[in-house]
């Protein structure tokens, strides 16, 4: 048995293989649409990369291709084979739209206009995510329109902002009905090694506002008593964090930790710590990546540096972000954030608290079949064996579509390393290597999945 695996693994090997001079060029002209989906970025490239992902399926053997209209949105592309009599039906997923990028914060290229560079592919979306999409077409094309599992392909256009595919899905189910999902929209700590996302944090926000005075007074004339609302913002900003750096928000949740540990060194150089600059926390790093709460304060409303003046400040506002346990229940989560902001005001300064946005986290469902499958069909891809990772971020569709199909496993995997991948960052990039192994591993779990136990 061990032989006629390795003699697929070697067939799907070799052909991933003599695909990617084709599949290279491709991934580059659909990175040269600037296909920026948030508000305010003009709608033509959108739709440009839309048109091209769609005659891209068909040219990779999707000749049942078509847009899929999202009310209020950009269209997903969408194609389908049906199973083979008693096979299973996976749901593949990527997205063409791509998180904004300007050249003056830091890009050493265009980022849209894609580079090679000692193996990667260099500019914005080469990994997240137009590196899933080319992974979903270059996997099915190794069996020339007849894979050996049903296929529901669906490419979303808006997964960078405010989407209108999670209404869709609530409203259609039938549609995303399949025996697994398969989110092309991921990645491994390092190229080749091979690892599963199996859990994923939420995340809830909100802002706070704090005001002390009727209006701006001279420091001059009345600092010493008067309180000021920038002083006082930072006051209760600081109560978020121990002195390790550790949260200090009380009764927030915390989930099993995941069987990887991140190495630290990795982390660092992903990250771009600076020398000297100490991590924050405690304990095991995936743990306190994957599964258990971080805050940040993602943005203040004050006075500039450049606008400044000797006043004392009467009113400051702050956003503050934070990332919840995979399993914990956002609304409980968001409440303990506001209450602790509240209390930790000084001074009787007034605060208003105010909720701006709140999502689950996700946990895919343990022991599933197509989890068996995928990591055997990484393991031989990769030659090397796999593990299972949590993620930080988070992706709210994922609870849709479990809704929409709850009996279905749930594989998260592709090609965005995280060590050098830089996605939502400048210089993005994307190891051809690393997108050859994740066709591979696609067709071989295609396989695996097939010959799933009943
Ligand atoms: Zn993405």
């Amino acid at each position: 048995m061990a032989g006629a695996n390795d003699d697929l693994t070697g067939g799907m090997a070799a052909r991933a293989q003599a695909l990617m001079p084709e599949v290279t060029r491709d991934l580059a002209d659909l990175v040269r649409c600037a296909s920026v989906s948030l508000p305010g970025h003009p709608e033509a490239p959108v739709r440009a990369a839309a048109e091209r992902t769609l005659a891209l399926l068909k040219k990779y053997g999707l000749s049942s291709a078509r847009f899929m209209e999202i009310p209020g949105g950009y269209p997903a592309v969408y194609a389908e084979i049906p199973a083979p009599p008693g096979a299973p039906t996976v749901l593949l997923y990527a997205h063409y739209d791509v998180q904004p990028a300007k050249p003056e914060d830091g890009w050493a290229t265009d980022p849209f206009v894609p580079v090679e560079k000692d193996s990667r592919l260099f500019g914005r979306g080469t990994a997240d995510d137009k590196s899933g999409i080319l992974i979903i077409a270059a996997a099915l094309s190794l069996f020339s329109g007849h894979p050996p599992v049903g296929v529901k392909v669906v490419i979303e256009g808006e997964e960078e902002t405010e989407s209108h595919l999670d209404a869709y899905v609530a409203a259609h189910p039938g549609i995303f009905s399949c025996d697994a999902f398969v989110i092309l929209d991921n990645g491994n700590l390092a190229v080749r090694q091979p690892a599963l996302t199996t859990t994923l944090r939420g995340v809830v926000s909100c802002t706070v506002d704090v005001s002390t005075l009727d209006h701006p007074v001279h420091s001059g004339m009345f600092g010493g008593a008067a309180p000021d609302a920038l002083v006082a913002l930072i006051a209760i900003l600081s109560t978020l964090h121990d002195p390790s750096g550790r949260v200090a928000v009380r009764g927030l949740a915390v989930s099993a930790q995941p069987e990887s540990e991140y190495p630290e060194a990795l982390y660092r150089e992903g990250a771009g710590i600076l020398p000297g600059t100490a991590l924050t926390g405690t304990g095991p790093l995936g743990a306190r990546l994957w599964s258990e709460p971080s805050v940040s304060v993602i943005g203040i409303d004050a006075a500039s540096v450049a606008g400044s003046a000797n006043i004392l400040i009467p009113r400051a506002r702050a956003k503050v972000s934070l990332r919840i346990a995979p399993d914990a229940d956002p609304a409980r989560e968001l409440s303990l954030l506001m209450a602790h902001l509240r209390s930790a005001a000084p001074w009787g300064a007034k605060v208003e608290v105010t909720e701006t946005g709140r999502s689950a986290g996700f946990v895919c469902p343990a022991g599933h079949p197509a989890t068996a499958a995928a990591k055997a069909a990484l393991a031989a891809a990769f030659h090397c064996p796999v593990r299972e990772k949590g993620s930080g971020g988070s992706i709210p569709l994922l609870a849709l579509l479990h809704a929409a199909a709850p009996e279905a496993g749930f594989v998260l995997i592709g090609a965005e390393d995280t060590a050098c991948s830089r996605i939502h960052g400048t210089n993005e990039s994307v190891d051809l290597g690393e997108v050859e192994r994740c066709i591979t591993g696609l067709a071989l779990f295609f396989e695996g999945f097939s010959r799933r136990p009943q």
